[in-house]
């Protein structure tokens, strides 16, 4: 066999653990009608307007999209009130990330890293061959005083999770404040918002905000979660014009896709499905609280649209049996947490579902 020369630091990567796919639970176990409540996609769907637009345009995917992304950038561009400068439209927000990790770090560079947390900053980290340094929970949620503390002028970057994934819980706005005003001059807190549409709390802190006083701070923002549009990865960066300048330089030419950016637009003319969205979530939210009490499990109350439920028990065991009864959650293993799940907020049905497979599970 001949020798792989490859890098030494990806032989180091782990592979990213998605959540189950719902065709592969239903091959292997020989069943149907099975409900993915694993990777915190909208259970309703994406708005009406944004198939009408991707069915509208389909015949034109002979075509390269634009690389510019004029249209969707303008569009966010008006509904943040940010000028269009500030904002880096990318192939879901996990390539931001990916370019983030490129335009900043060099082989040694530090990057700080909360554990139990979305792995993807690692992965990018670990790409550019950083030094990580990681950084417990506190009380499950990140600890931002703890990030301040460690920071050095070698501390290129720093991930926030906010809310995070897979705890669901969240840095107020004098944590953000605090931690923005601790570290040194050439360190870029890159806050990851995936979930920021869900947050029901006044204390969430406004980050925008942050990029017109011209802090260093990248925002991350998606199309997947509310908007429903994971499977056409778009996702932004809000950040100072010299920041979104160098993000874009190190993109590849049309990583952003026509389909994906026509759908996105359109989704942004539909706020009534992001109100609907939104409400099914914390109506949801309500009925999972008070099962989860009624059957005495443990669990954490949640900023976004997903519960990390603590069984204090073997978390693959649990996937398997949910799995049997036709529910894929996601086993929290891979994010550190091997005694805990964590459950994406569905539809009223979707929610019975899970709650009548959790109670036979426990019951077992
Ligand atoms: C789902 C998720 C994202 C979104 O990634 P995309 O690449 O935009 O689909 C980003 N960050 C976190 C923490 C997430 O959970």
């Amino acid at each position: 066999m001949p020798k792989e020369p490859i890098r030494p630091n990806i032989g180091n990567i782990k592979p990213y653990v998605p959540g189950k796919p719902i065709e592969e639970a239903e091959r292997e176990l020989r069943i149907s009608g099975v409900i993915k409540l694993a990777s915190n996609e909208n259970p309703l769907g994406p708005s009406p307007k944004a198939i009408e637009a991707v069915n509208k345009y389909s015949k034109d995917i002979s075509l390269y999209p634009d690389q510019t992304c004029y249209e969707l950038n303008r569009l966010l561009a008006e509904k943040l009130e940010m000028p269009p400068d500030s904002i880096a439209i990318g192939n879901g927000s996990d390539e931001l990330m990916l370019l983030i990790a490129l335009a900043y770090i060099s082989a040694g560079d530090e990057a700080i890293i909360s554990l139990n947390t979305f792995s993807t900053y690692e992965m990018v980290s670990r790409l550019m061959e950083a030094s990580i340094t990681r950084i417990n929970l506190k009380n499950y949620t990140y600890d931002l005083g703890q990030m301040s503390k460690v920071a050095s002028p070698k501390t290129k970057l720093i991930f926030v999770c906010n809310p995070n994934n897979p705890t669901g819980t969240m840095n107020t706005k004098k944590d953000m404040d605090d931690l923005l005003s601790n570290i040194p001059q050439n360190t870029i807190v890159v806050i990851d918002e995936a979930y920021c549409e869900y947050v029901e709390s006044a204390d969430y802190p406004d980050s925008l905000e942050y990029v017109k006083k011209k802090k260093n701070v990248i925002v991350l923002r998606t199309f997947s979660k509310i908007y429903g549009l994971a499977g056409l990865r778009i996702g932004y960066a809000i950040a100072r014009p010299e920041i979104i300048k160098y993000l874009n330089l190190v993109r590849l030419p049309f990583s952003v896709n026509r389909l994906g950016q026509i759908a996105a637009a359109a989704s942004l003319s539909d706020a009534a499905h992001v109100e609907k969205s939104k409400k099914n979530n914390s109506e949801g939210k309500s009925y999972l609280y008070k099962e989860l009490e009624k059957l005495g499990v443990s669990f954490l109350r949640t900023e976004a649209n997903f519960i990390f439920i603590n069984l204090n028990n073997d978390a693959d065991m649990a996937f398997m049996e949910l799995m049997r009864r036709g529910v894929i959650v996601r086993p929290l293993t891979s994010f550190g947490m091997p005694g805990a799940i964590r459950v994406t907020i569905g539809s009223p049905e979707q929610n019975k579902k899970f709650v009548d497979a959790l109670a036979e599970v426990i019951k077992k």
